[in-house]
């Protein structure tokens, strides 16, 4: 199923999301490590997209990797997220926005645990968590 795709102007955004939000999601920004509220957390459930809703990662492809954020081994779907080549900061790396409001998560590294290699290294700040129900 297509998901409908999500366009705020920036004003728009300022309304709907707070000023961390903001200054991750619309303005590439990074909350510091072992500051956001995720890096911790084990319980069962799903965490979407703070601007949207679009689901992201399941807590069953997330594990500690030591960074401070909170990280994942794969999206919950190829069509969750979108990647971006990032030469910002002088480093070669790739960005990772929601597929549905373009909105910065993170970046992508591929020194991730099996069974994909990879680790997406996400904000906190673009998350949030929706627990699992019985
Ligand atoms: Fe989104």
């Amino acid at each position: 199923m297509q998901k409908k795709e999500v366009k705020k102007s920036e004003d728009e955004w300022k309304k709907v999301l707070t000023s961390e939000e903001f200054s991750v999601l619309r303005k590439k920004g990074t909350e510091p490590p072992f500051s956001g509220k995720y890096v911790h957390q084990t319980m069962e459930g799903t965490y979407v997209c703070a601007g949207c809703g679009n689901k992201l990662f399941s807590s069953e492809t997330k594990f500690d990797s030591g960074s401070g954020w909170p990280s994942f081994f794969t999206p919950v779907s190829n069509d969750a997220v979108l990647l971006k080549p990032d030469t910002s900061l002088g480093m070669k790396r790739t960005e990772v926005v929601c597929a549905r409001c373009g909105g910065h998560l993170g970046h992508v590294f591929d020194d991730g645990p099996k069974p994909t290699g990879q680790r997406y290294c996400m904000n906190s700040v673009s998350l949030h968590f929706q627990e699992k129900k019985e």
